[in-house]
């Protein structure tokens, strides 16, 4: 039986920081100056790691950073990954989260290696804004020759995902519907967490979706089509057929009842929930000698204590025990 938590929520998907450290300073995210904190483990561990997951029922694999692409020995790391069967004997589905300044010319070895889809942070389609946010010059430019990279070896649908704040990038909103259609991406809006370095988050910041809807449909009207329930985001098709959104609401419409997330930090914690307070550590098991058996265990019980839902704005909210950027979304 997959791994299952104690709310009877199948975990299926495994999502791996492989680096904490980031070449980008989104405004949003790292709006402290921490910088990297944690340390990271060897690839190998992380595919050991991966592998007894798998072993458990884990079906995809996500990988994120900070910026995982800044880590070498990535390409290799995919190549392992996608030698690795899931229980059911298929195929595992590998995906990495990046902010795509390094894409351009990683697409295409990370596809030769197995990666099945890739995912692309973008919090504006106009250059000047973009550099606004990420404290990065030009790297819109960069960053938009690495998704069109990224769909030359089929690695499609490239999925964009923008957070929106409002006030910095809402305005950007039907810029990035006509983006999605003119270059045959998924854009997909997500709410603001709070999850950022310096805790600035509040309720008015957050650009609901009946607002992104609202907007979107002064461009274009749009029809909901079906998502699998443990999918993050809804998802709409321009009433034309022409180009998809989507739209990731934790905190106007949560959907933690179907979560199937479970998280390894790059120095190797296990975190049931984005928003854990507590942290599990495989690492330190791992360095005590144990068996892939004795992990699986471990993982299990782990499992028990995954978080039934997240608490965004209600009283007594105790603000996630990390950061964003040292967790990898
Ligand atoms: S907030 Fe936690 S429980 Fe809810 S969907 Fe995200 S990871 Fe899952």
């Amino acid at each position: 039986m997959p791994l299952t938590d104690k709310f009877g929520r199948s975990i299926r998907d495994l999502r791996i920081s492989i680096t904490d450290r980031c070449n980008y300073k989104c405004v949003y995210c790292r709006s402290g100056s921490d910088g990297p904190q944690f340390p990271e483990m060897a690839i190998d561990e992380y595919l050991r790691i991966a592998r007894v997951f798998v072993g458990l029922g884990i079906t995809k694999v996500r990988l994120t950073g900070g910026e995982p692409l800044l880590r070498n020995g990535l390409v290799e790391m995919v190549s392992e990954l996608a030698r690795m069967r899931t229980v059911e004997s298929g195929a595992l589905d590998i995906a990495i989260t990046t902010n795509g300044h390094l894409l351009e010319d990683m697409a295409q070895p990370l596809a030769d290696a197995g990666l099945s889809r890739v995912t692309v942070s973008m919090d504006a389609v106009d250059p000047g804004r973009f550099a606004r946010i990420t404290r990065v010059p030009n790297g819109f430019e960069q960053v938009l020759a690495g998704v069109r990279a990224a769909q030359r070896p089929g690695l499609n649908p490239v999925k964009i995902n923008c957070v929106l704040l409002r006030g910095l990038n809402d305005d950007q909103i039907t810029a990035f519907g006509r983006f999605a259609r003119d270059e045959g991406v998924i854009v997909r809006f997500i709410e603001f967490m709070p999850l950022e370095e310096d805790r600035v988050w509040s309720p008015e910041i957050v650009v609901t979706l009946h607002e992104i809807l609202q907007r979107m449909a002064e461009f274009m009207p749009l029809r909901e089509v079906q998502h699998a329930h443990s999918e993050t985001a809804r998802r709409y098709l321009f009433e034309d057929g022409v180009g998809e959104i989507g739209i990731v609401a934790p905190v106007s419409h949560p959907f933690c009842g179907h979560c199937s997330r479970v998280r390894v930090t790059s120095d190797g914690k296990i975190r049931t929930c984005l928003f854990s307070v507590r942290e599990h550590d495989l690492a330190a098991v791992m360095e005590s000698g144990a068996s892939d058996d004795e992990l699986a265990d471990f993982i299990c019980r782990v499992i028990d204590h995954k978080e039934a839902r997240h608490h965004i704005g209600e009283p007594g909210f105790v603000p996630a025990s990390r950061t964003m950027v040292h967790i990898g979304g």
